[in-house]
């Protein structure tokens, strides 16, 4: 990264902060200050450029304290002292206390505001303001010196300290929310899982927000209930969590599509399943008016959220819906571009990826795969017979009397007119044997009807049948063998045919040729 990348604050650091102690020193040596005031002076300025020098990890100070097993705590606490230490070195040098150089003592309280929030910043600025007074108090005592301005920075510290510290507590926050929207933003847009969307979410907000329990409900539009989709904190199993439109807290923000924020929970704005959070947030996942669900945060202690809670939640559920909205829209297209438009089940597309993923498992995990290849017997008889129409409708109706026959595990796909393939994972030979020979049964059995209705129409099917490792051991052989089979069964129709059969005279290749 060249220099002027880098950010404003390591450009400081590495190439201000040692001019001007440069500056600095020509400064102090060409004073007129005594050689004992010069030396304490340079050695401070020395200690700050060494505190501050190293910046890839913040600076010496933090090396040090990291290596040694300190938090990011301690090692603030320690740059805010060591800031007011060299500020005291500086003033004692100088003899300035009582002088308004005494005001040098504003760079540690900004500091340690900067740093610590509010509350650490106050305490500093206290502690300064007592040992000052005591100084004074001292001076007063054993000189009998009386400085006239001695109340005025007392008091000035505190509450400069105050000032500042709310001033950057605010700036932090937000700087902090926007950096997590900012990123979250980012990280959705790459997402199109659903679930891996409310995972991130959540994982946001139980960083920056920080509540004991978190849970994302999504709308199901049919049954208008709120059903739990993604949780975190939560005890026991609420897995089957469901909440009506319109009541409670989760169901009432979403009805009115605004966030509803419970500093006490009550009786009626309680969590059913952890009544023990008395600060709750619930804020609606929307695009618009269009209602996705619901996002919750909730709290043990009382009055934990803020209303800046409440606005960082609501932006990150908008972008939430948004990415949500995304995913379905995804999901819903991959779908319709793997099934066949006429009958619903799956396409040839769909099919040749599903075999390639099948074929790989089983070989990895050394479980049988079988496949099952169908075609229906004169079928253009149908079509000259019954008009095209009707052909479509014993298509459709062929396709679902086969998918009412195989095991929701097993993959019936059309492989183009007329023909099926169906993919059976960890299916014996023996077994797609029977099922294959079931299938024939039931639609040789069947009476298919016309589109109107009106007329029965007989249809038979043919059938040829493969297995890993029965038969085949490569994809390509698989395909080629059911191709082969269903050849054979054509000869006489209404046939199920397989390599095994003697009448099938199809090589079986006797080894491995993965
Ligand atoms: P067999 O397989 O028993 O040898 O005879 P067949 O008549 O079934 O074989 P062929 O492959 O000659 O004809 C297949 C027929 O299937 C031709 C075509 O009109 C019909 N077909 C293919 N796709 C569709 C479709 O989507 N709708 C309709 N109605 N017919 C279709
Ligand atoms: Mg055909
Ligand atoms: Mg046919």
């Amino acid at each position: 990264m060249s220099f002027f990348k880098k950010s404003i604050y390591q450009q400081i650091k590495i190439f201000y902060l040692p001019l001007t102690a440069l500056l600095l020193t020509i400064f102090i040596l060409s004073s007129n200050l005594y050689i004992s005031q010069k030396v304490v002076l340079l050695l401070a300025i020395a200690l700050l450029v060494f505190i501050h020098w190293d910046v890839r990890d913040g600076g010496m100070l933090s090396k040090i304290i990291y290596s040694r097993g300190g938090t990011f705590n301690q090692r603030n606490h320690l740059t805010v002292i060591s800031a007011f230490f060299l500020t005291t070195v500086i003033l004692a040098a100088t003899n300035s206390f009582h002088n308004p150089l005494v005001i040098l003592y504003c760079i540690p309280i900004v500091l340690s505001s900067l740093r610590m929030g509010s509350r650490m910043s106050i305490v500093y600025g206290f502690l300064l303001s007592i040992g000052l007074g005591i100084h004074y108090y001292l001076m007063w005592l054993v000189n009998g010196i009386v400085y006239s301005d001695a109340y005025l920075y007392t008091i000035m510290f505190v509450a400069l300290a105050a000032a500042t510290s709310l001033i950057a507590n605010r700036l932090r926050r937000s700087a902090v929310d926007l950096s997590a929207l900012y990123e979250t933003g980012r990280a959705l847009n790459s997402l199109l899982n659903a679930k891996e969307i409310m995972a991130l979410i959540l994982n946001i907000i139980m960083l920056d927000v920080q509540p004991d329990v978190a849970a994302i409900f999504l709308l199901d539009k049919k049954y208008q209930v709120l059903k739990i989709k993604a949780h975190r904190g939560f005890k026991g199993d609420i897995s089957a969590w469901e909440e009506p439109l319109g009541r409670g807290l989760i169901g009432g923000s979403a009805e009115r599509l605004s966030p509803i924020l419970v500093s006490n929970s009550n009786r009626r704005t309680q969590l059913r399943k952890s009544p023990d959070l008395k600060s709750l947030i619930a804020v609606p996942i929307k695009v618009g008016d269009d209602l996705k669900g619901v996002l919750v945060v909730g709290k043990r202690n009382k009055h934990a959220f803020s209303f800046e809670n409440v606005r960082f939640l609501e932006a990150l559920s908008s972008q939430a819906a948004i990415s949500l909205q995304n995913a379905g829209l995804y999901r819903r297209t991959q779908k319709w571009a793997s099934l066949d438009g006429l009958t619903g089940i799956y396409n040839f597309r769909y099919f040749s990826e599903r075999l390639e993923i099948e074929w790989n498992r089983a070989v990895r995990y050394e479980k049988p795969l079988s496949l099952i290849m169908i075609d229906a017997d004169l079928f253009k008889n149908v079509n000259d017979t019954y008009g095209h129409l009707s052909g479509d409708k014993v298509l459709r109706d062929l396709s679902e009397l086969l998918q009412q026959h195989i095991r929701e595990t097993d993959v019936l796909s059309r492989y183009g007119g007329e023909e099926f393939t169906i993919i059976l994972p960890e299916t014996h030979y023996q077994d797609a044997y029977n099922v294959a020979e079931k299938l024939r049964q039931a639609v040789a059995d069947n009476t298919f009807k016309t589109a109107d209705a009106g007329i029965d129409i007989k249809l038979t099917i043919s059938l040829g049948i493969a297995n890993y490792p029965s038969t085949a051991f490569s994809r390509d052989d698989l395909i080629h063998q059911v191709d082969q089979t269903l050849y054979q069964a054509k000869k006489r129709r209404n046939t199920l045919a397989s390599p095994l059969d003697d009448a099938c005279d199809i090589s079986i290749p006797s080894e491995v040729t993965e």
